[in-house]
């Protein structure tokens, strides 16, 4: 007899996941390696050094070691907020009438209000582990600099957040929170750094982008001594990192042998998405089992459906790696009018490869369609989700309804990033109905892919 699957499937503190799951172990094309900018050579552990901290660029570089051990210090950190619920969105299926089951992972439990913190406490971890004084990063929206902020506050390390300077003045909230965990804030680009005033200079009046911030942050890692600069997204450890979320969240479904038919999640730089499907796409890779897995990006900033597939630069400010990943181009910016997150050109290269490889696929939707579906969930499911989030939200309630004309009774796993209480400007647009939507045209993204760097 099926059991009675219950809400919330919640598993003990001790079933939170040991080990970190590295799924390039499982890939026949592993992900392309970052490149020196100067000398388009694969980057070298010493090259590295100067930028990440030890422990993280051997994560970075490791395409072969399938597990790492999560030390002590970080899995008591984990305790205070996970494990994080796997929710059957009963209250949903039923609004929509659909024969699908629908569950979703939740992780906007804890102050940071994302799944952001899962990889800060550990890049924080290492740095103290390794006695710096300090780590300097970007943040867009604000969620990451806040997960960093609490993460350098229990390791008793200094933070310097770059914060997109539309945010910094759109979410003065955010930033009163990271000021509270002891974080500094800066708005970006900002004077304070030798890329920030070139940047100022060559686009006077601009409100900044996650690109500018990076280049920044980064500078001021590399000429202080003492700091690291550490990223919250796209980088391969970020993804080793956020595998918890899937461990977690296929152990709370084999208690129950459920098995998901589609695993969906927003895309931004592919930290959460890469994180929730991990352990999935690793059963994938081995042949073992199959599954549709989709990544769900704005129409405004199409990385996957629109973009190249090719080296490019992570920064605004060219100081970083070339990255290999599907790309708008560095100097791509987000209309002013995109609310809902998800702004950075590029993505992960891990899952640019398993995108490029025919392993996943990828849509895109309208920000008014994905404040549509946040409010309907928030309506019946009572959390209000990040808008970053509701594009998972969008694509799991078109699939649901696509089932409701079929009749087919599809499991749907998808990942619930966090809590949009900071982003209450953007709902304001949505409810006000002057939320519009803006897709870029072929001409745009033409003048940005014209700057791709050329490597071959
Ligand atoms: C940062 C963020 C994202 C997007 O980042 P990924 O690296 O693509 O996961 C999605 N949702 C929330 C709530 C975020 O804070």
């Amino acid at each position: 007899m099926e059991k009675k699957i219950p809400y919330k499937i919640y598993l003990k503190e001790d079933e939170i996941p040991k080990q970190w799951y590295n799924v390039r172990a499982d890939m026949k094309n592993k992900p392309a390696p970052l490149l020196n900018p100067g000398t388009h050579k694969p980057m070298t552990f010493e090259e590295l050094r100067p930028v990440f901290c030890d422990e993280l660029v051997k994560q970075e570089l490791d395409d072969n070691t399938a597990y790492f051990d999560i030390p002590e210090e970080i899995y008591n950190f984990y305790k205070m907020y996970r494990p994080s619920p796997l929710v059957r969105a009963y209250c949903l299926e039923e609004k929509l009438q659909t024969p699908a089951k629908i569950y979703y992972k939740f992780e906007g439990n804890n102050t940071s209000g994302s799944h952001k913190l899962n990889s800060a406490i550990a890049q924080a971890y290492y740095a103290k582990k390794q006695g710096l004084k300090g780590v300097t990063t970007e943040t867009g929206a604000g969620q990451w600099g806040t997960a960093l902020s609490m993460a350098c506050s229990y390791f008793d390390l200094d933070c310097k957040v770059y914060m997109v300077k539309v945010s910094y003045e759109q979410k003065p909230f955010r930033r009163e929170v990271m000021r509270t965990y002891g974080a500094s804030v800066t708005p970006s680009p900002s004077d304070t750094t030798k890329v920030g005033r070139q940047i100022l200079e060559k686009y006077p009046g601009t409100t900044g982008s996650l690109g500018c911030a990076i280049s920044e942050a980064v500078e001021v890692a590399t000429e202080n001594e003492g700091y690291r600069y550490v990223l919250g997204s796209v980088l391969n450890q970020v993804l080793l990192h956020q595998s918890v979320i899937g461990l977690e969240a296929k152990a709370a479904l084999d208690k129950y042998n459920i098995t998901p038919d589609i695993i969906i999640g927003c895309a931004g730089g592919g930290s959460n998405l890469g994180g929730l499907i991990s352990p999935f796409m690793g059963e994938k890779l081995r042949g073992e089992k199959d599954y549709d897995i989709v990544a769900v990006e704005p129409a405004s900033c199409p990385s996957f459906t629109r973009g190249k597939f090719a080296y490019d630069f992570c920064d605004t400010g060219m100081v970083c790696p070339l990255a290999k990943m599907y790309t708008l181009g560095s100097g791509f910016i987000p209309s002013a009018n995109h609310a809902g997150g998800l702004r950075f050109h590029g993505m992960s290269s891990i899952l640019s490869q398993l995108y490029h490889d025919g392993y996943m696929r990828a849509v895109s939707v309208e920000q008014t369609a994905v404040f549509e579906a946040a409010q309907q969930f928030a309506r019946v499911e009572g959390i209000l989700p990040a808008p970053e989030s509701s594009h998972a939200i969008r694509a799991a309630i078109d699939e649901a309804l696509k089932c409701k004309e079929t009749g087919e009774e599809k499991t749907i796993l998808f990942g619930l990033t966090g809590t949009g209480y900071f982003d209450m400007v953007a709902y304001q647009k949505y409810n006000d109905g002057v939320m519009t939507d803006y897709i870029p045209t072929d001409e745009e993204l033409q003048k940005s892919f014209d700057s791709l760097p050329k490597v071959d």
